[in-house]
């Protein structure tokens, strides 16, 4: 139907932290699209959505609708209902989630816009070229999936992965997974030789265009943990990971 393709993409991740950080450094202000600085977020936040291949009508991502989406997060800010204000009603569950995991963290969640921003402006091609794509086992990040992507590409920088392995092999004298032990060598022979995956522990927040990987940012994982560090938001951390397979074998 015509007016099914004219329909705009709903928001990302990616885009609602955008305008979220914006709502949190300037709460009570109005937020007229007439001005500037909305202006400027609306062209930010068009180019997020057309990095992430999304595309919409002659409305898309355009002032007024930055600007209504500020005033829905007023729904969730306990300053404005507590005032007997309600906000816009027309809040969805992903605004809901972006406002319980960031509003109380003003920090990461700056860091995690200027991350987003820098991925973006970027023309590093691991930032611009792949966004489109998803992983389907990999959950997004809470942090969206312009520093998601950012942080893939990192664990599959060949050189450095091959550095980190090196490394790890001379002072271990063999491969094995930092969580759980798996040694593909040894349970799969020649096969397994050499084999394991790498994961970058560097906050996803803090990842910026360009920066270089040090082995120390590398930890190694078999296939399964490092899966399940993934498969769901928000990723484990290592010492999650560790900690939880203790949990499982103390059973
Ligand atoms: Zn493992
Ligand atoms: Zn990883």
């Amino acid at each position: 139907m015509a007016q099914e393709t004219k329909r705009n993409p709903t928001w990302t991740r990616d885009e609602l932290i955008l305008a979220l950080d914006h709502y949190v450094q300037h709460p009570s202000v109005s937020h007229d699209p007439g001005k500037p600085e909305i202006m400027q977020l609306a062209k930010d936040i068009s180019a997020i959505a057309t990095a992430l291949g999304l595309a919409g009508s002659d409305t898309f991502r355009n002032a007024n609708g930055v600007s209504m989406k500020l005033l829905n997060f007023r729904a969730h800010d306990p300053d404005y209902t507590s005032r007997g204000q309600s906000g816009l009603k027309r809040g969805n569950k992903l605004e809901a989630e972006l406002w319980v995991e960031f509003a109380g963290d003003p920090k990461r969640l700056a860091e995690t816009a200027a991350a987003i921003r820098a991925g973006i402006a970027a023309s590093d091609p691991e930032t611009s070229r792949s966004l489109v794509e998803v992983e389907p086992d990999i959950a997004e990040a809470e942090e969206g999936r312009v520093v998601t992507r950012m942080h893939r590409s990192r664990e599959r920088n060949r050189k450095i992965v091959a550095r980190k392995k090196a490394d790890f092999e001379k002072k271990h004298g063999r491969l094995f997974c930092e969580a759980c032990g798996f040694d593909f060598a040894a349970i799969y022979g020649e096969r397994g030789e050499g084999f394991i995956e790498c994961h970058h522990t560097v906050p996803v927040s803090k990842l910026r265009p360009g920066d270089t990987t040090k082995l120390s940012d590398l930890v190694l994982l078999c296939a399964n943990c490092h899966r399940m560090v993934h498969v769901r938001r928000p990723w484990l951390r290592v010492t999650d990971l560790r900690q939880f397979l203790r949990a499982a074998s103390s059973n």
